[in-house]
């Protein structure tokens, strides 16, 4: 492609050349494509074109927000841009302080501690939480910082099917063998938009003596009704014992934190790697979701919003239930009942081919909803992921039941 790129001489890579091939086959080699728009109005642009958006975690339309902007000028001229340092030698400001006050009390918690990301976050709680000697139990489908957080932790990790207490509770017969114990999990799973049972998974980890941790990254400032997250909404903050969320969905700026007592977030502080050897955020990025907090605080007719378009978009699929892609959705409707749908709504469509092809398809009709394939899910369960927003309209949404109710997969590929 590009004429002055330096030779490359190295053969020892050469392998590469040949991993890559076997995953251009397999239709599972990824190619960045250049978003040219902010995310606003439920739009997006590429190569010229706007698209509906069904694709960013953006689900309160926060990320473009002027007050966030003007927050981030109004930091950076203040506080420059680089926080030069681990949080722990010099790089901890007063924007980062302000910001962990404002998340604890937000969260109802005693202390948060700040991360550059909610990966990191991850990483650092459950290293922090569990070492050699002691036993993770983990939902097969969490996140993959979660994952890694547990084989980083050199603890003994269990993983049950997912949301299978029933094998959880079998798998806790030998709890008494290790020193501690921890019970991990998404509190909305990103690929699959369905929701942990809080308080049962709260209560086991109580009969069996383990520690719970949760992963709020797709719910904070979505669900309960201050925007804590699934614990808030679930009425399951006496069991939780550890919150983790992200500052780069929902509220739209960028950061992870961990929420919680004063004595964990001290000791995550003192032992959590990925936060003692990591630069602190600039300071000016702490100002963007000091100003995306406000707002998630300050106005929860976001939230409610969101709420109506999930709850247009289960209609349109209700109405359309024989047609195309909203026959596979129906039977989940059905049988989630009054039970809440979430935002994220997967559509399983089958192997890479068919889930490009429907987006591609979806595209060409000026909507973009990814596909989602291996690694982020099984083989054989690419799907489509849609995300709602609440900066969607009625319009918007009933152009997507439709786009999904004219396709088909089957017929298609
Ligand atoms: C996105 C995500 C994370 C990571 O958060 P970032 O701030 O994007 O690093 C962690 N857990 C879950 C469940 C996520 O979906």
């Amino acid at each position: 492609m590009n004429e002055t790129r330096p030779p490359e001489r190295s053969s020892s890579l050469d392998w590469i050349a040949g991993e890559l091939q076997e995953w251009r086959r397999l239709e599972r080699l990824r190619q960045l494509r250049i978003r040219e728009s902010p995310h606003v109005g439920g739009l997006i642009q590429w190569e010229g074109r706007a698209y509906l958006d069904f694709g960013s975690n953006d689900y309160l339309g926060i990320a473009a927000d002027g007050k966030l902007v003007d927050a981030v000028r109004r930091a950076a001229g203040e506080h420059g841009w680089g926080s030069g340092a681990s949080p722990l030698v010099s790089g901890y400001g007063v924007l980062h302080r302000r910001l962990e006050e404002e998340l604890a009390a937000l969260e109802g918690v005693q202390a948060v501690a700040l991360f550059p990301t909610g990966f990191a976050a991850n990483l650092a709680a459950v290293g922090c939480l569990v070492g050699t000697g002691d036993v993770v139990y983990s939902d097969q489908l969490n996140h993959a910082s979660i994952v890694d957080g547990c084989r980083l932790s050199r603890a003994e990790v269990r993983i049950f099917r997912h949301l299978d207490l029933q094998q959880l509770e079998g798998m806790m017969a030998d709890r008494s063998q290790f020193r501690r114990a921890l019970v991990v999990t998404d509190s909305l799973f990103s690929m699959d938009g369905d929701f942990a049972p809080l308080p049962e998974l709260g209560a086991l980890a109580r009969k069996h003596d383990c520690m719970l941790m949760v992963d709020e990254a797709h719910a904070t400032g979505v669900w309960g009704e201050q925007g804590r997250g699934v614990t808030e909404w679930q009425a399951a903050e006496a069991v939780v014992d550890v919150r983790v969320g992200t500052l780069s969905k929902a509220v739209g700026s960028i950061g992870g934190f961990v929420a919680g007592s004063q004595d964990l977030i001290d000791w995550i502080r003192n032992r959590g790697r990925s936060y003692m050897f990591s630069t602190a955020l600039p300071e000016a990025a702490a100002a963007a979701s000091l100003a995306a907090i406000r707002i998630i605080r300050d106005e929860p007719q976001r939230r409610q919003q969101l709420q109506q378009v999930i709850h247009w978009f289960a209609e349109g699929v209700r109405e359309n239930a024989a047609s195309g892609l909203c026959r596979r959705l129906a039977p989940g409707l059905e049988a989630s009942g009054t039970a809440a749908l979430s935002q994220i709504i997967p559509v399983v469509v089958g192997d890479e081919r068919q889930a490009l092809t429907a987006a591609r398809l979806l595209r060409e009709q000026g909507l973009f909803v990814p596909a989602i394939r291996p690694p982020a899910v099984p083989a054989g369960q690419c799907r489509l992921r849609i995300s709602l927003s609440s900066s969607h309209t009625r319009p918007q949404i009933d152009r997507l039941v439709e786009a999904l109710a004219g396709l088909d997969c089957s017929e298609e590929t």
